[in-house]
């Protein structure tokens, strides 16, 4: 499946070890996931914005069977949800603890964007 040309930037930005996120120069609101037009102001005129990286984890589940299409060799794997510092909530992976787990995670704790260029998707570990 072709990858679609909304999300390029933002995978773009992760092969380069960067979380970006999709601002509209019309309004400056910052939108994620990607959108083809601004949700606020319907406007085409989008960009990129650097994010900091650090945020908050909102949920985290840990998937042990029935993994999506293409990313079955891949369980077990985490996900959260994390709301970063600028606003806006994504998905991402886990970093697992030293046991391979993911037990220590907990909502509300603090998490920090992990490079991993050979990924397509945003990648977080605890932050303290
Ligand atoms: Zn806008």
């Amino acid at each position: 499946m072709a990858t679609s040309a909304i999300i390029q930037g933002f995978r773009d930005g992760l092969a380069q070890g960067e979380l970006l996120i999709q601002k509209c120069n019309s309004c400056n609101q910052l939108n994620m996931y990607p959108r083809y037009a601004c949700p606020h102001c319907q406007s085409d005129d989008l960009g990129w914005q650097k994010a900091a990286g650090t945020g908050t984890l909102m949920s985290v589940t840990t998937l042990r069977a029935g993994g999506p299409e293409g990313f079955e060799h891949e369980i077990p794997y985490a996900l959260g949800i994390v709301r970063l510092d600028e606003g806006v909530q994504l998905l991402g992976r886990l970093v697992p603890d030293a046991d391979g787990e993911w037990s220590s995670y907990t909502c509300d704790q603090k998490v920090a964007f992990t490079p991993a260029t050979d990924k397509v998707y945003a990648t977080f570990e605890r932050a303290e």
